[in-house]
């Protein structure tokens, strides 16, 4: 059964005209998680700097001139923090820490890497950035409020914005998703020291390019969950799984949340048990099943205010892929499937953390970079895709049988 994430960020402070309609959008959402009962991941900033997406390019600024940008903290926000305090009354959603100012602190890029931004890329820099496509520019070099920094400045903001979310929130905080999705060995080591138990970023972004990540090292006891759709790919996400775990024989049945290895189960029972699912054994055999380890597959759907229609932010002419509506129907279709499980970051981290931590998180780093330098080099065309599937986190087995064959083609 595969559980599915919503993952929104940059929750913070309203900052006036600029944010009206991003500060609509999200009370739309939390109505609308609400209303259906759904649970929602929030990415929460605690004091957003004035110009968080970037924009003002910090590298022109000095170091004194970016200590002093205006901030805004949630807790001066009345109307937004008691939107979000009874949203998580309700368990509807789970607030995760989004950095602390959603500052880029990265001084070789401190511009927005796409193609809209280009203009904004002296000229001299461009060599360094071929096609301008985030995932070809080294980790290093992205906007980050994080990668690059020292461990106690690193520890001091993500212990600053973990004990203002706490105290402000009045609910413990375990999750984190750092800014840009970028982070570093020292950022999982600063994590660590404060207990976030959950970190979601993207595979792209995972430090350490095709190496271990540190997610998987023995010292951390983080469970890695990242990003592996947009909202407008939910379909397709669910459909892959769903053929996936048909292939390997998972359990897609209806009955139970959870998944049984069909080779866990002894010979002489597998014919009592066609589709794996505990529902169809009968009770006096399900004494042995309790060995049986569910597969578990996880979509982590990433959004922002500007993935709507009804975005008035300019990065929603790039970025926008679904209307309010569109998401509603998602949602309330979410509410009803009884084949998929909907959680929060931290809930999945927590009752799956066996599973998410079976190796799967360095394997899939590995895989999603050579599906991405196949498909820079174009061998893979729509027919190889399908073969290879993306939208959700697998477990490590699959990506195993993947990657030989994948590698040998990157090669
Ligand atoms: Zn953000």
């Amino acid at each position: 059964m595969p559980v599915v994430i919503f993952r929104y960020d940059d929750y913070h402070a309203d900052r006036g005209a600029q944010d009206a309609s991003k500060s609509q959008i999200e009370r739309r959402l939390l109505d609308i998680f609400s209303r259906h009962n759904v649970p929602l991941t929030m990415g929460v900033v605690p004091n957003v700097v004035e110009d968080y997406v970037g924009t003002f390019q910090p590298a022109n600024l000095s170091t004194c001139q970016r200590a002093n940008l205006p901030t805004f903290q949630l807790v001066n926000d009345r109307e937004k923090l008691t939107a979000l305090k009874a949203a998580i009354a309700r368990g509807v959603v789970e607030p995760a820490l989004h950095g602390w100012q959603h500052q880029n602190v990265n001084t070789l890029a401190c511009w927005q890497v796409d193609k809209l931004e280009r203009a904004n890329v002296p000229t001299f820099q461009r060599s360094n950035v071929p096609t301008f496509q985030p995932a070809n520019v080294p980790t290093s070099q992205r906007n980050s409020e994080f990668v690059g920094l020292q461990f106690e400045e690193q520890l001091r903001k993500i212990e600053q914005g973990k004990r203002a979310l706490e105290e402000w929130l009045e609910t413990p905080v375990v999750s984190f998703i750092p800014p840009w999705n970028t982070y570093d060995e020292q950022t999982v080591r600063a994590l660590d020291a404060v207990h976030i138990r959950a970190l979601s970023a993207s595979l792209s972004t995972a430090p350490n390019g095709s190496g271990l990540s540190p997610c998987q090292g023995e010292a951390t006891a983080l469970v890695c969950l990242p990003r592996t759709c947009a909202l407008a790919e939910f379909d397709d996400a669910l459909t892959e799984v769903k053929n996936v775990g048909r292939l390997a024989g998972w359990n897609v049945g209806r009955l139970e949340r959870w998944q049984v290895k069909r080779s866990n189960v002894p010979t002489f029972q597998r014919s009592n048990v066609p589709t794996c699912q505990p529902g169809n054994v009968p009770t006096f055999q399900r004494s042995n099943l309790p060995t049986c380890q569910p597969d578990v597959a996880v979509i982590v759907m990433m959004f922002h205010h500007f993935s709507f229609f009804e975005s008035d932010d300019p990065l929603a002419r790039q970025y926008a892929n679904v209307s309010l509506e569109q998401l509603e129907s998602l949602v309330a279709r979410c509410a009803r499937d009884e084949t998929i499980e909907t959680l929060t970051i931290g809930e999945a981290a927590r009752r799956y953390r066996d599973q998410l931590s079976d190796g799967r998180f360095a394997a899939a780093v590995q895989y999603d970079a050579c599906l991405r330098r196949l498909s820079h080099k174009r061998y893979i065309g729509k027919h190889l895709a399908r073969r290879f599937p993306h939208r959700a986190f697998y477990p490590v087995e699959f990506y195993r049988k993947r990657l030989k064959w994948l590698q040998a083609l990157a090669r």
